[in-house]
């Protein structure tokens, strides 16, 4: 976890324990708050948190206070949020482990079991009108009926209901997910007893090496077992002793990734074209972001790879990427760069003509799409590409996203 998160979840979780639910919201200019429903002594209550200034932008993050507020809640109340979250919480998949903070909000929630074993997922500024909007709505008032404000709670009451409803219809047309079991548990034990033979003799040199060799003797699939430990935080031989868990198989759930012949691109369905407009930029490859899983050349044109192809290199399976139009090599970061001025028409003639497989479907109004994205940001700004698919709620949409990165 990088440094800006390490250090402002524990200040803006104070005081969250036996929570059902936590929530967090990363707004893009604005004060960072969070709330946890959760049981204590039998009572019920929400608290809310938020800072005294905002924890991204603050300099000094000493200075940087909690504000926390609570509220005692109905049993009524208590019981929905459960039963919302619950839902949630079986519609969403994995987390990234590497977050990129984008030029909207962030919000994320983690969701507990009775176990005390947790799921979070992670919105990133929804659509209008989506189930995961209502959400972020439902949340938003949460966090303000725990911090004191004047909201009717039987209203809150029936927005959870209603999304109930939604989230539970949604949930019996989303693709059902096939797991696939990487490592059982015995091979997990052995694994972590063959690098630590290992390690004592050399020590960890934080590559996988040690890992692969035994990868290889147990005919595991290699790009399997990267996935599965990256979702784990074992990045390294020594982070796989330490961070597998134990006691249980490991598995990856692989999604319904199909090419979409009409769509291929998945370019929203919603998006307006403008006619006649006239781009003034696009995204390049950069040899300064080769450490982002990027094997393009240096200043090569970057197009989003159609949703369901296969990367020519490994790319971290959480998100997506953008293919080098000479290479055909993924980069999973673009950099904003001036070109001659062109129009969508023109802009995906050039890019069909650059005879790629993955490219030969780029459509004009798949070249606006791109095109209208970036114009807005400023050159030399780095950019990547996702399906909104991955964030698993709001039903069976995919839709293609081109967004600015910030390194958190
Ligand atoms: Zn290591």
């Amino acid at each position: 976890m990088n440094e800006y998160y390490k250090n402002l979840l524990p200040l803006i979780h104070t005081g969250f324990k036996n929570s059902i639910v936590q929530y967090t919201k990363i707004p893009s200019f604005s004060t960072e708050t969070a709330f946890s429903c959760q049981a204590v002594n039998n009572q019920k209550i929400i608290i809310a948190n938020t800072l005294t200034n905002s924890f991204w932008y603050t300099d000094d993050k000493k200075n940087v206070q909690l504000i926390s507020n609570s509220k005692i809640i109905d049993d009524e109340l208590f019981e929905l949020i459960k039963s919302l979250f619950n839902i949630v919480s079986s519609q969403i998949r994995p987390p990234e482990k590497q977050v990129f903070g984008t030029d909207g909000e962030t919000f994320y929630f983690e969701i507990f079991s009775k176990d005390g074993k947790s799921n979070t997922g992670k919105i990133w500024s929804p659509d209008k009108n989506s189930a995961m909007k209502k959400l972020t709505n439902i949340s938003d008032d949460l966090y303000l009926l725990g911090a004191g404000a004047n909201i009717n709670s039987y209203i809150i009451k029936n927005k959870i209901k209603t999304l109930i409803i939604e989230l539970k219809k949604i949930s019996r047309t989303l693709p059902q997910l096939k797991k696939m079991t990487v490592l059982t548990e015995n091979q997990v034990t052995e694994l972590c007893i063959f690098i630590e033979n290992q390690i004592e003799k050399n020590g960890c040199d934080h590559s996988l090496k040690n890992t692969f060799e035994w990868a290889e003797r147990n005919e595991i699939n290699k790009a399997d077992l990267i996935d599965v430990l990256e979702c784990n935080g074992g990045f390294c031989d020594c982070e796989v002793i330490m961070n597998l868990p134990e006691n249980c198989s490991l598995e990856i759930e692989s999604g319904n990734n199909e090419p979409d012949y009409k769509n291929p691109f998945k370019t929203p369905l919603n998006f307006q074209q403008t006619e006649h407009k006239v781009y003034t930029k696009a995204l390049f490859s950069s040899s300064e972001y080769n450490n982002n899983n990027s094997y393009t050349k240096n200043g090569e044109l970057l197009i989003p790879a159609p949703f369901g192809f296969k990367p020519k290199k490994r790319v971290r399976k959480s998100v997506h990427f953008f293919n080098g139009t000479e290479s055909e090599l993924p980069s999973e970061i673009g950099i904003v760069k001036e070109i001659i001025p062109t129009n969508g028409k023109e802009f995906a003639k050039k890019i069909r003509d650059f005879k790629l497989e993955s490219l030969s479907k780029f459509s004009e109004r798949d070249a606006e799409y791109y095109l209208s994205r970036i114009e807005k940001i400023e050159i030399g700004k780095p950019m990547g590409t996702y399906f909104m698919e991955i964030t698993g709620i709001g039903g069976t949409k995919i839709d293609l996203k081109i967004h600015k990165v910030i390194f958190r």
